[in-house]
C-alpha cells in the first residue's frame, strides 16, 4: 500500500470568516467545522485573491493571480461580454496530481462558475457538478423532504469515490454551495415565518433573485428583513457544516483522516450591508459579493489538518488562497517545482504583501495587504483608501491622510504593471458559452 498523502479540499461557497465558531462567532452554527479545528492549523489571515468564486477557486487550483488567469478582462477575444474561462497556458494543481498518479476528483456545487468546460475540469479524472438549475418544483420536493439537496448527493459520492481509490491515493475537492443565493435553508425554513410578502415573493416567484437589487430596486429592506436575511444565510451555513461533519465522519470511521491532508477554505466571504445600501448605483447594493475588496468579502476561513495533529494551532501570517496548491506540493512531494506564486502556507511571514483584484460588478479594484496594512486602490479615480485592519476590522476608517504610505502603493502600482501570463484564446463553442451565461444569470451573477 503506498505511503503517500492522500488530499481532500472541502471548501464552502460563499462562507463568511466570522460565521465560525473557531474564529469568535457565539451562534453555534459550524459545530463540526470547529471541531475540526482543534486538531488542525487555523489561519487567522487569510484572503482570497478576489470578491467573487472565479478568482478565490481559480487562484486556489492554480496559484496565480486573477489577472495572470483571464479574470480581470471585462470583454472576450470577440469583443462581446466575457464569459470567463481560467488561463489554459496555467498549470493546475489537480493536472500536477494526476502527473503524479493520483485519483482526481471534484464534487462541485458551483455549477455557474466552475463548469468543467470554464477550465476546471482540466486533470480531473471524475468531475461531478449540475448541467442545469434546479427548478421550483425540485426545490419544493426537498423542501417537504422527498429530494436529497444536491450536496447531499455530492457528500455521498465522495465518500464513495474515496472508499473505492483508497489503496490508489487520491486528490479529491468538494465544494458546498449552501450559503449562496438563493438562501433557502431547506431544513429548517418555515413558510409561515417568512416576515413578510416581498421576501416570500421574492423567492417563491423569482428564485435566483431574492437578493439581487440591481434586479429588485423595488425591495427596500427594513432592518428587521435585514436581520431576516441574514438569519437565513447562518441557517444555510449550518447546513453546509452538517455535510462537512458528514465527511469528517467518514473520514475517521474508515481510517482514512490519518492518511489525508485536509484543506478547508472558503472562496470569498458575503456582505450584509457593512459598507452601505445605496442602491442609487447599479452596483451599490450593499448585499451579496463581487462588487468590493472590503474584508467581509476576501478575508476567508482557512484550516489545514496534517495526518496525527493532535492540538490546534493558531497561526497569524498573512496568507493567500494561492498558498494552498504549494503547500499541498510541500507535503507530498518537496523535490519539485511547478511555477506556482504562492508559497506553502505556514512558511508565510510579516513582510509578505498579498494582493488582490477581479470585481465582477462595476469598475475594477487593487488592494495589496502586509503586516496588517490594506491599501485598496481605484484605478479609474486614482485614488486609494487604506485600513489598518488590526484596530479597525471593519474598514470604516480610512486612514490615507496619516501618512503617505508610499512603499505600499508604489508595490501595488508595480504588481498591476508587472508582466502577466499570455492568455489563451477562449476554446469554448457559442453553444457552450450560450449555456454558461444562462448559468450565471440563473446564479444572479448578471
Ligand atoms: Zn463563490
Amino acid at each position: 500500500m503506498s505511503e503517500r498523502l492522500n488530499v481532500l479540499i472541502i471548501s464552502i461557497d460563499t462562507l463568511r470568516k466570522d460565521k465560525l465558531g473557531v474564529y469568535g462567532n457565539k451562534k453555534n452554527i459550524t459545530p463540526n467545522i470547529d471541531s475540526f479545528a482543534k486538531t488542525s492549523i487555523v489561519f487567522d489571515n487569510a484572503y482570497s485573491t478576489g470578491p467573487w468564486t472565479g478568482p478565490g477557486f481559480g487562484s486556489m487550483l492554480s496559484s496565480k493571480y486573477p489577472s495572470d488567469l483571464g479574470y480581470t478582462e471585462e470583454k472576450n477575444h470577440n469583443g462581446e461580454e466575457k464569459v470567463y474561462i481560467i488561463n489554459n497556458n496555467v498549470k493546475l494543481i489537480q493536472e500536477v496530481m494526476k502527473e503524479k498518479r493520483y485519483m482526481t476528483a471534484c464534487f462541485q456545487g458551483n455549477s455557474g462558475v466552475c463548469y468543467p468546460e470554464a477550465g476546471y475540469g482540466r486533470g480531473f479524472d471524475v468531475y461531478e457538478t449540475q448541467t442545469k438549475k434546479d427548478n421550483t418544483f425540485n426545490d419544493f420536493l426537498k423542501f417537504i423532504g422527498l429530494k436529497k439537496t444536491y450536496s447531499a448527493i455530492l457528500t455521498e459520492k465522495a465518500k464513495k469515490f474515496m472508499n473505492e481509490n483508497r489503496e490508489n491515493n487520491f486528490f479529491v475537492w468538494i465544494n458546498l454551495m449552501e450559503p449562496h443565493v438563493p438562501y433557502a435553508p431547506f431544513k429548517y425554513i418555515n413558510k409561515a415565518r417568512f416576515i413578510s410578502k416581498d421576501i416570500y415573493m421574492a423567492y417563491f416567484e423569482n428564485n435566483y433573485s431574492l437578493l439581487n437589487l440591481k434586479k429588485n430596486p423595488e425591495y427596500n429592506l427594513s432592518y428587521e428583513e435585514k436581520i431576516y436575511v441574514e438569519d437565513k444565510y447562518d441557517m444555510e451555513v449550518k447546513i453546509a457544516d452538517d455535510f462537512v461533519g458528514n465527511i469528517l465522519n467518514h473520514m475517521k470511521k474508515t481510517g482514512l483522516l490519518e492518511k489525508t491532508i485536509i484543506i478547508f477554505c472558503s472562496d470569498h466571504g458575503e456582505e450584509f450591508w457593512e459598507h452601505g445600501d445605496n442602491r442609487s448605483g447599479t452596483y451599490d447594493r450593499g448585499v451579496d459579493h463581487g462588487h468590493t475588496l472590503y474584508n467581509e468579502l476576501v478575508n476567508i476561513p482557512l484550516i489545514l489538518r496534517i495526518p496525527y495533529q493532535h492540538k490546534k494551532i493558531k497561526n497569524k501570517n498573512t496568507v493567500s488562497i494561492m498558498d494552498i496548491a504549494p503547500t499541498i506540493i510541500d507535503l507530498t512531494d518537496n523535490d519539485s517545482d511547478y511555477g506556482f506564486d504562492g508559497i506553502p502556507l505556514i512558511k508565510g511571514n510579516k513582510e509578505r504583501k498579498i494582493f488582490m483584484e477581479s470585481i465582477m460588478y462595476g469598475t475594477e479594484k487593487k488592494a495589496v495587504i502586509k503586516d496588517n496594512i490594506k491599501v485598496i486602490y481605484h484605478p479609474d479615480k486614482e485614488k486609494y483608501e487604506i485600513y489598518n485592519i488590526e484596530k479597525d476590522p471593519n474598514e470604516k476608517k480610512d486612514i490615507s491622510h496619516l501618512n503617505d504610505f508610499n512603499e505600499l502603493k508604489s508595490s501595488l502600482l508595480d504588481w498591476i504593471k508587472r508582466d502577466k501570463i499570455k492568455l489563451s484564446k477562449s476554446k469554448i463553442s457559442e453553444k457552450g458559452e450560450k449555456q454558461m451565461k444562462q448559468r450565471l444569470k440563473d446564479l444572479g451573477y448578471f
